[in-house]
């Protein structure tokens, strides 16, 4: 299909470029043959005056021969603005699909990511409805159902219910942070309310973990959306929940450095390997399950997406620095808000 679309593309530049050499051969050609256009008219009058007053015809061969001077530079000049045409379109051709392929290379690029997002989005949401399918239908077929039974199914299907809830709010948190809309709502936010409510929001996991956050945190405030920066401060206080032995301390730092906001959430845990960490920002990437053995693994991959997916919308970068089985301490950095 890009394929098509590029020399389609290819076609077009080149019938502009073709255009626009024709025209200016053809302006060259008419500037460049006025001259001798005269010059052969005035050779033609001396030769008719040549005739009328009968001088020797040695005069009248070499006028002619003049004139034939002039049709040949002519010619000549015709000819070789053919070749120019030529080596325009020739080498126009190849520009024009380089140009094209060019232009339209981040489109094919973003319709793949696109579609592989749709792909996995899609994969992810079956996987629960498989679940719940398979479950209910060896339940229907079960002749001797008992009560028992139908509770631990209800349960079964109200947790891949919670599973699906979780993935779509995090397909709904990606597709909503998109920039223009969100910016016009920014205010400033200060960053102490922002990591409380961080906090606040994975209070559920803490207790159930049975782990603590730490908390030093310095005064600033930033421009932005404080519901969606808790949420980052919430995803990455997850992770940290998620990816550390319970009853760990966490630690969140808020920081105001050389016009920046700085949040900090350190965590004593597994830590990520060298060959994963070029990917956690990835949509839907999980690093590779055996060093989270032991470990019961909910997410879809989506958290750290849409954390960096926030930081961008605030003009803000993460980073990350971690050491396999020694922990892992996200840094974010947001420009200070200016009333
Ligand atoms: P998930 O839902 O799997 O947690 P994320 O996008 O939040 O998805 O994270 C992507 C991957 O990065 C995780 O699967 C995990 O392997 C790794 N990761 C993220 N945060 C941490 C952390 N604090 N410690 C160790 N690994 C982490």
């Amino acid at each position: 299909m890009f394929q098509k679309a590029v020399l389609r593309l290819t076609l077009w530049y080149l019938a502009v470029i073709t255009l626009l050499s024709v025209a200016f051969t053809v302006a060259l050609y008419q500037v460049s043959t006025r001259e001798l256009n005269t010059l052969e008219q005035r050779q033609q009058t001396v030769q008719q005056s040549i005739i009328q007053l009968q001088l020797p015809p040695s005069f009248t061969a070499l006028n002619q021969q003049r004139i034939e001077q002039i049709e040949e530079s002519k010619q000549n000049i015709a000819i070789n603005l053919a070749y120019f045409n030529i080596v325009i379109i020739l080498a126009g051709g190849a520009i024009s699909y380089f140009l094209a392929k060019q232009t339209l290379q981040p489109i094919e690029e973003s319709v793949e990511a696109q579609n592989r997002f749709t792909a996995d989005a899609s994969h992810e949401l079956r996987t629960p409805l498989t679940v719940m399918r398979t479950e209910i239908e060896v339940a229907l077929r079960d002749g001797n159902f008992n009560l028992e039974e139908s509770k631990q199914l209800h349960e079964s299907t109200l947790e891949e219910i919670g599973k699906l809830e979780t993935l779509t709010n995090n397909l709904l948190q990606l597709s909503k942070q998109d920039s223009a809309s969100q910016r016009a709502a920014f205010r400033l936010c200060a960053l102490e309310d922002i990591a409380a409510e961080g906090v606040n929001r994975v209070k559920p996991q803490l207790k159930k973990h049975r782990d603590t956050v730490e908390t030093h945190l310095e005064r600033g405030e930033v421009l932005g959306d404080p519901w969606s920066l808790a949420e980052l401060v919430a995803i990455l206080l997850d992770n940290a929940i998620k990816y550390s032995p319970e009853k760990s301390v966490i630690t969140l730092a808020t920081q105001v450095e050389h016009q920046h906001a700085v949040i900090t959430v350190a965590d004593r845990g597994i830590g990520i390997s060298p060959e994963d960490m070029p990917h956690i920002f990835d949509r839907f990437y999980r690093a590779d399950l055996s060093r989270t053995k032991g470990k019961q693994r909910d997410g879809y991959g989506l958290g750290l997406s849409l954390a960096k997916k926030i930081a961008d919308t605030h003009h803000g970068v993460i980073e990350v620095h971690s050491t396999l089985g020694s922990g892992s301490t996200f840094t974010v950095r947001l420009p200070l808000g200016h009333k």
